[in-house]
């Protein structure tokens, strides 16, 4: 298993992606190659949260000028196909694939899942079809999941609001790690190129702190990539589940001594990890009676809230009840997140015991500060 790292800037990235292409040779001519993003909805590009323009730019480019006929789509956030097209005009990314932008979510196939918890899932049809899938996450934390990256891009295969139902199937962390490696191993990707020139750290995937880490990375295995990213973020790939679970079932190399890094590895000084992940690692009894009042959960700010429903409208158990705004039913809450991920205004925020616990010990350990100050509203 190889992994490359290089230096890079926004306005200096077609080098680097070229010396990925070189280092992971395919067979690109004529052939029909998917380049998914990681497209969370209508963000702006400088908000951090999607894939930035200018690797997706340089990346068309490069494939092209290889021969090979490009797509550009992804499946963004929890919600149908018409918000598809909105946010990539949104993040940059439609004038980044300079006519190359392909509404997947419009193509969905149903395809049968080796999986625990379900047993077909809507996926879009040019996943499946494509001669070969290039991947470009980005280098994120994710409060569910703890990291947001290589292996967590492909969940956006599936098209639309399956993705929400099946955490209201898996309700824990460990079974949702689960079900994120069914779908990843649906197809993995032929290789995975991170956008880590700016990364984020908190309470990604949208309600982080941005820090310039100046690097792009990639791999043909994205779960090695995700295990080298990981390290960078100070954490041991195996203490992140959907990489230990990877692992297990064969996907990839974590142990970086069995890792080839081709480039400067080195931990992010200062990047903070989210402060959810424990009350996940329960199993789903404790999760359901004993945790409500403890585990963290999302709280509604009603200064940043702008009633948009969105919220109401996404969240898979129906925890969350409408009164000329959210109201959070906490017993019923799975605590997946999908609320925080989906408020383009950063209305969402988290509290509970376990959280607040957390919180106060990193604040206290962080030279500079409480984590996850609000970047801008993303609009
Ligand atoms: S998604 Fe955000 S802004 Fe919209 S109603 Fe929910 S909390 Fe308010
Ligand atoms: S309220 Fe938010 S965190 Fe709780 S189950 Fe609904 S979407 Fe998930």
């Amino acid at each position: 298993m190889r992994v490359m790292i290089r230096n890079a800037r926004y306005d200096d990235v077609a080098g680097p992606v070229e010396e990925i292409l070189e280092a992971f040779p395919k067979a690109w001519k004529g052939a029909s190659v998917l380049v998914k993003p990681n497209v969370l909805g209508p963000w702006t590009a400088d908000a951090g949260v999607t894939t930035h323009p200018s690797v997706i730019g340089a990346l068309v480019r490069s494939l092209r000028a290889r021969g090979a006929r490009v797509m550009v789509g992804d499946n963004p956030g929890l919600r149908g196909y018409a918000e598809n097209e909105r946010s990539f005009r949104a993040c940059g990314l439609l004038a980044a694939a300079d006519g190359a932008y392909v509404n997947i979510g419009r193509n969905p196939a149903r395809v049968k899942i080796n999986s625990t918890f379900v047993d077909e899932i809507a996926v879009s049809g040019e996943i499946l079809d494509c001669d070969l899938l290039v991947s470009v996450p980005k280098f994120k934390t994710h409060a569910l999941t703890m990291i947001t990256g290589a292996v967590k891009n492909t969940y956006g295969y599936i098209v639309g609001t399956e993705k929400a139902l099946l955490h209201s199937l898996a309700v824990t962390l460990r079974r949702f790690s689960e079900i994120v490696v069914d779908v990843y191993a649906l197809r993995p990707p032929d290789l995975s190129i991170m956008d880590g020139v700016v990364c984020m750290d908190g309470n990604g995937p949208s309600g982080g702190r941005l820090l310039d880490a100046g690097k792009i990375i990639a791999s043909d295995n994205a779960v090695s990539l995700d295990a080298v990213m990981a390290h960078m973020m100070g954490v041991r790939p195996e203490s992140v589940p959907m990489l230990a679970v990877a692992h297990r079932r064969g996907l990839g190399e974590i142990d970086l001594a069995k890792i080839a890094v081709d480039g400067p590895l080195e931990a992010i000084p200062g990047f903070r990890m989210p402060r959810t992940f424990i009350g996940g690692l329960v199993g789903p009894f404790i999760h359901r009676f004993v945790f409500p009042f403890l585990r963290t959960t999302p709280r509604f700010n009603p200064d940043r809230c702008t009633r948009c429903k969105v919220c109401y409208e996404i969240c898979p158990v129906k925890a969350i009840s409408w009164d000329d705004g959210p109201v959070l039913d906490r017993r019923k809450c799975i605590s997946c997140f999908c609320c925080m991920e989906s408020c383009r205004f950063r209305a969402v925020e988290l509290t509970g015991l376990i959280y607040k616990v957390r919180d106060r010990i990193a604040a206290k350990d962080a030279p500079g500060g409480p984590a996850s100050p609000p970047a801008g509203n993303g609009t």
